[in-house]
């Protein structure tokens, strides 16, 4: 099982038609296109990513129907665009396949956008994380995270952690849930 099947049942379950959704890492818009699917035309979703190229591909494959604004920006910035509190975020991180290698979510601003995201995260909404290993800062990326999170109070949020034991290379999968 692709890890980011479970991501997408997690951010199912507490989606309505009308909610507010957030793709911190919109890359080839896979997220975006699902997340629109669920919110539905009277919701919204609000997606970042630092490539132009990127987005401009993706905003072609969405019906105008739906509500969908995407900002070439980078997430650790994303409170500018957000006005209402939002019930769902993605993060998909590393680099995107078949592209820059080079163009990485780096620890420091990932940890930023996680913290603004879950600050304007509504009560039951999640935030879900993939973190990949295999490339550089990887790990590093893994470990802020896994810190600042580990610091939230259990009363504050329940949060999960999924990764294949027998594959230690194998991306991670985080859920976040506001109470
Ligand atoms: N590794 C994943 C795909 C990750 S895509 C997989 O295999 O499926 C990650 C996306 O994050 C890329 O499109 C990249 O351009 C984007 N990105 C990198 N830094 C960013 C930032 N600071 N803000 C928003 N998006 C960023």
């Amino acid at each position: 099982m692709h890890l980011i099947n479970f991501t997408h049942h997690y951010i199912q379950e507490v989606l309505q038609e009308g909610d507010i959704a957030v793709d911190a890492t919109v890359g080839n818009g896979f997220d975006t296109l699902f997340l629109a699917k669920c919110v539905g035309k009277s919701g919204k979703v609000i997606g970042f990513d630092v490539q132009s190229v990127a987005l401009a591909k993706v905003q072609r494959k969405i019906s105008p129907d739906f509500n969908v604004a995407l900002y070439h920006c980078g997430h650790q910035d994303m409170q500018i665009y957000l006005k209402e509190p939002i019930k769902a975020c993605m993060f998909n991180l590393g680099y995107l396949p078949y592209s820059d290698k080079e163009i990485i979510t780096q620890p420091d601003t990932t940890l930023k956008a996680l913290e603004i995201a879950y600050q304007n995260l509504a009560p039951k909404g999640r935030i879900s994380l993939l973190i990949y290993r295999g490339h550089q800062g990887g790990r590093q990326e893994q470990a802020l995270i896994e810190t600042y999170l580990q610091n939230i109070n259990a009363e504050s949020a329940e949060i999960l952690k999924l990764e294949k034991l027998n594959m230690p290379t194998s991306p991670i999968f985080i859920g976040i849930e506001k109470r």
